[in-house]
């Protein structure tokens, strides 16, 4: 049997720009606008030209991408003429190959928000589709509200949809703008809807007010949509949109949906899909939620060691797809209840080649219980368990020594008379025979630390010169007696792989020096630095 297209369209850039905190400039959306492009997305909506200065500029020219590119705004307002609105002028100007619109397709907000009639909407959407079909534009229009807008007014609803379907709209995008509709109710509304308007020109916009945007879009393909808008991570204002990448792992992998559609993303990109979420987070300065379905990093992460053993034998057992085809890895996690064959899963992952009745196997897991015990956290710092578990395997080598270390933090007036804080570390390294001595400021004690130990390692400089500090978390913990200081630190390379190490102490500035010198150290062993 033929499978149908399913089509993905991505409002990252658009919708997703809504989101609080969030401020695209223009090269992070042509950098995210073609890191879609080569996963096979097959609409990338821009942005709103006319709107904002970064993306009129976005869509001045031609950027020559081979999805099919859009560009984001409203029907003509009421009362005026499509040739006689500015903004609609702009939206046809802009160098897209389609045009998506808006319009009001709840009848209450056309009385209320828009102050004007019925007849005069529908005339709106008619002369918008018509003024960017003789443009030469693909067409979609976005139906906001339609879900609220058909429970009050069915009729009214429909009509704005067909209204644009018959001057040759190629989508009709129902949106649940405000989020709130089930998903048993948007597979009804939809059923109804594709009775008018056939399901190949029917798309869905979801919000994820009720966290169920992803099986709102689900429920709108099953009712006959053909189309799923969404964003990247979930992006999006309030609880965001519909997870296109949550949805499309989904698609490609679940039977249900695998077997009846296709979609633009071939098996090669789904394998990069867990690097284009991670990007971008990285680009937005954000920690990846580590528990997002697929792609997180605990995703795949297993503690008790009755299930470590069970996946070492046949990972289907515990796994409900193959991490690897989201470009996500198997984990193990290692803990304070960790069996033997936790650690042996976790030596095998990290490619450590041991015999399973090694000794030395026993004494790693009596040492990693001991650490645990006094708050190390193995189980999030994976490189700090790879350097445990390579020391007790006598596979360290001992690139350099700190022999001393001085941290000053000062607080006085400046020249000008303003109080400041100046912070500034000193660190004596021996490499070899040679003695180093690097001084840094930085904007905290961590910091300049941190700044002063990576200056000069000198024969081991060119191997660190790519890492950064990336993310640093402290906890304060109570074990036994004393409170002692927890510090985390994520670390990425310059091929924006990431790493996790920890370092414990009653001491804040001690804790993060070993969990920065494990950073340093699990650089040189991974770039194969010579000892
Ligand atoms: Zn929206």
């Amino acid at each position: 049997m033929a499978r149908e297209r399913l089509y993905l369209f991505d409002t990252t850039l658009r919708d997703g720009a809504q989101t609080n905190g969030v401020d695209f400039t223009l090269a992070d959306k042509l950098a995210i606008a073609s890191m879609l492009d080569d996963l096979g997305i097959d609409y990338v909506e821009g942005g709103y030209p006319g709107a904002n200065p970064t993306d009129t500029e976005l869509f001045g020219k031609d950027r020559g991408f081979g999805t099919t590119f859009t560009a984001f705004g409203m029907t003509r307002r009421p009362g005026r003429s499509a040739s006689n609105d500015p903004g609609l002028a702009a939206l046809l100007e802009a160098k897209s190959d389609a045009i998506c619109l808006v319009a009001k397709s709840w009848d209450y907000h056309v009385k209320v928000a828009l102050e004007t009639t019925e007849e005069e909407n529908l005339a709106s959407i008619r002369e918008s589709v018509r003024a960017a079909k003789a443009k030469g534009r693909e067409v979609l229009l976005d139906c906001e509200h339609f879900f609220d807008g058909y429970k009050a007014k069915p009729k009214f609803a429909l009509a704005c949809a067909k209204a644009a379907y018959d001057e040759g709209a190629r989508w009709v995008v129902l949106c649940d703008t405000n989020g709130g509709t089930l998903p048993d109710e948007i597979e009804s509304i939809v059923r109804e809807v594709v009775k008018i308007i056939p399901g190949d020109h029917v798309g869905i916009h979801a919000h994820n007010d009720t966290e169920q945007a992803v099986a709102n879009s689900l429920a709108a393909v099953r009712a006959g949509a053909r189309q799923i808008q969404g964003t990247l991570n979930g992006l999006g204002e309030r609880c965001g949109n519909a997870n296109l990448v949550s949805i499309i792992p989904t698609l490609k992998l679940k039977p249900e949906f695998a077997e009846r559609f296709d979609i633009g993303i071939s098996e090669a990109a789904l394998k990069k899909l867990a690097h284009v979420s991670h990007a971008l987070d990285e680009r937005l300065n954000r920690a990846p939620n580590r528990h997002a379905p697929y792609v997180g990093e605990s995703a795949f992460a297993t503690k008790a060691g009755i299930h470590a053993s069970a996946i070492m034998k046949d990972p289907a057992t515990y796994e409900h797809v193959a991490p690897e085809m989201i470009g996500n890895r198997r984990k193990v996690l290692v803990s304070e209840q960790a069996g033997k064959s936790n650690v042996l899963a976790e030596l095998e992952r990290v490619g450590i080649k041991v015999d399973k009745d090694d000794p030395r196997i026993g004494r790693l897991l009596e040492v990693v219980k001991e650490r645990e015990a006094i708050g190390y956290a193995y189980e999030a710092a994976d490189a700090s368990f790879e350097l445990l578990a390579r020391r007790t395997l006598a596979k360290v080598p001992n690139y350099f020594d700190v022999t001393q270390f001085d941290v000053n933090v000062e607080q006085r007036n400046n020249a000008k008379g303003q109080r400041v804080t100046v912070t500034m570390a000193v660190v004596k390294v021996k490499v070899g025979d040679d003695n180093m001595i690097s001084a840094a400021e930085g904007n905290g004690p961590v910091n300049a630390l941190d700044l002063a130990l990576r200056k000069d390692l000198g024969k081991y400089q060119k191997y660190i010169a790519g890492l950064k500090l990336t993310d640093y978390r402290v906890r304060i913990l109570n074990s036994g007696t004393e409170a002692v200081t927890r510090v985390l630190i994520e670390s990425e390379d310059e091929q924006g792989e990431r790493w996790t190490t920890v370092g414990v102490s009653p001491n804040i500035i001690d804790a993060s020096f070993q969990a920065l010198m494990d950073s340093i150290i699990f650089k040189l062993v991974k770039s194969g630095a010579p000892a």
